[in-house]
């Protein structure tokens, strides 16, 4: 089954709404040659309303880069996944900057799966090894029991509509890019094959998964001609339009 590829853009803490709505609007109008790559980005949450203006009508869609895991309640400071779809239809959950800075387990990252599925989000599920457990050989174990977790009593048929990001926590903005027949190998044998044994071939086929960790527009292609990377949550060079649509346009020919 041929996957739409995916570049997700993760703007992380760095722009506010204006520098976020200067960034949509150029990036708006650079990706509109290349209407075979589903584009997102990822304002943080001050910023998504603006961003949802400037890209209504395009072909990019708007994700958050966090929600609470209840629907509602007395949690000040926070934002639930019922909010957000006001202004985004995605949802970054569990980046590995979330489980280091403020303690995300993988029960907080299935909670948040569920209640942001029954707002209608999509969520792009993070998961990755740290580089001590890259060294002591854990990858496969570390990443199989995060999926596992994150996915623990969602049905198939909302199974089907995630994204999930491999995304090795040594590779995150250090410009040390995971090589991409080894990104691939964690792609394919352990997520893919996770998803059909949890659910089935047809979920397993369905859900795209991403690889995330120093990407940019020199080294997408690398990792896109891989069988089972359908794309790449992106950091860094998702804050440069030209960055950004240099490496739309690149997966769009690679695409065909
Ligand atoms: C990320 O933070 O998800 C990420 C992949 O960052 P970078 O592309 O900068 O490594």
């Amino acid at each position: 089954m041929a996957r739409t590829p995916l570049l997700i853009g993760n703007w992380k803490m760095n722009l506010d709404t204006a520098d976020a709505r200067a960034l949509a609007t150029a990036i708006r109008a650079g990706v509109e040659d290349a209407p075979t790559v589903e584009c997102i980005v990822c304002p943080s949450f001050p910023a998504l309303a603006a961003v949802r203006d400037v890209l209504a009508g395009s072909r990019v869609s708007v994700g958050a880069q966090n929600a609470h895991g209840a629907e509602r309640g007395s949690y000040t400071g926070e934002v639930s996944s019922r909010m957000l779809r006001d202004c985004a239809t995605h949802v970054i959950l569990g980046h590995s900057e979330r489980r280091r800075h403020s303690q995300e387990t993988d029960a907080d990252v299935n909670r948040k799966a569920q209640t942001a599925l029954a707002a209608g989000l999509i969520p792009i599920i993070c998961v990755g090894e740290d580089e001590s457990q890259n060294q002591a050989g854990e990858t496969r174990a570390v990443v199989s029991r995060q999926v596992t977790a994150a996915l623990a009593q969602i049905e198939a048929q909302a199974a089907a509509r995630l994204i999930v990001a491999y995304e090795p926590v040594w590779a995150i903005g250090t410009g040390k890019a995971a090589m991409p027949a080894w990104a691939n190998e964690v792609c394919g044998e352990v997520i893919r094959a996770l998803l059909a044994d949890l659910y089935d071939a047809r979920v397993a086929e369905t859900v795209r998964i991403l690889y995330g960790g120093s990407t940019n527009a020199r080294n997408i292609e690398s990792y896109m001609a891989q069988t089972d990377i359908d794309g790449a949550l992106i950091g860094g060079a998702s804050l440069s339009s030209a960055e950004y649509g240099a490496m739309v346009a690149a997966v769009a020919r690679q695409a065909g």
